[in-house]
């Protein structure tokens, strides 16, 4: 009985008395309390107006306390579930200083709470440093919007594409995301595998053309050019890992099977594919774009 009287004093100066101060407003203090670590006392400390216990509250706790108590228990408190929203349940075995706090809920530091919270907070999905159009395997950068300087031209929404497929451009395209996953597509599917273990594989896209506000084939007067709209691109030719090139000036009649693969593995990727077979302009590059047709591509 007289353990008893001694857990509802703990718990009456506990609950009331304002602990920044425990000794000199607890009347008689608990040897455990001091025993217990000053770092958990110091945590227990942030808030130092107490808040009134309900009498249901400290019968409820002394009614715990009573019937689990375990004189041979260490007093320090019982270590809370990681990532509770909520303080330590009743359910420990002594009136210990996690009782005490498990009746004061807005005592609660809310420090550890903070840390775990970023530590399980959701992340942005990883991606690929430089990358651009969503695709990890597209490097390059999203540039301002290009007015029309005439009817048919303009590109918004446009990038300058640095690489493709781990494929670095000669010079950045600027066209826009659907044409830079057709040239990823292009060059991943066709121009690599293509090339294969020649020179020691790609290592270079030759580009020559991409954003260009100019008529067809820069005829005057005539429909202006998909380059116009940064659906098109020009590839002049291959860099190869020794350093030495295939161009479609020189080589699409001496590297045929090679050339005629990367020409027809554009169709598909690209609506409209033009090299040499198609017409003088483009003996030196093929002119690739996303333009569709209802027939379907237009590869010559
Ligand atoms: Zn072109």
């Amino acid at each position: 009985m007289a353990r008893l009287a001694l857990v509802a004093a703990l718990l009456c100066a506990s609950g009331m008395a304002a602990w920044a101060e425990p000794p000199r407003t607890s009347p008689r203090p608990q040897p455990r309390l001091q025993a217990a670590p000053p770092a958990r006392i110091a945590s227990l400390r942030p808030a130092p107006a107490a808040r009134p216990i309900a009498p249901a509250a400290i019968e409820a706790a002394l009614a715990q306390a009573v019937s689990t108590a375990a004189p041979t228990r260490s007093p320090r408190p019982v270590p809370r579930p990681r990532g509770a929203a909520a303080p330590a349940p009743l359910a420990v075995p002594t009136v210990t200083v996690a009782t005490a706090s498990a009746l004061a809920p807005a005592q609660s530091p809310p420090a550890p709470r903070r840390g775990l919270a970023a530590l399980f907070a959701p992340r942005p999905p990883k991606a690929t440093r430089g990358s651009v159009c969503g695709d990890p395997a597209i490097t390059g950068t999203e540039i301002a919007v290009i007015p029309a300087a005439v009817r048919g031209c303009g590109l918004s929404g446009g990038v300058a594409v640095t690489a493709v497929a781990g494929i670095p451009l000669s010079q950045p395209a600027q066209i826009d995301c659907t044409t830079a996953k057709a040239l990823k597509t292009w060059v991943e599917d066709g121009v690599i595998p293509a090339i294969g273990r020649k020179g020691g594989g790609l290592a270079r896209l030759d580009v020559v053309a991409s954003y260009t506000c100019r008529p067809r084939n820069n005829v005057p007067g005539a429909q202006i050019s998909e380059h116009g709209l940064g659906h098109a691109v020009d590839v002049a030719g291959f860099t190869l890992a020794n350093g030495s090139t295939l161009t479609v000036a020189r080589d699409w009649g001496r590297e045929t099977k090679i050339m005629r693969a990367i020409h027809a593995s554009a169709c598909g990727p690209f609506g409209t594919v033009l090299g040499p077979k198609s017409d003088a302009n483009h003996q030196d590059h093929f002119h690739v774009d996303t333009a569709r047709y209802r027939g379907g591509p237009y590869c010559r």
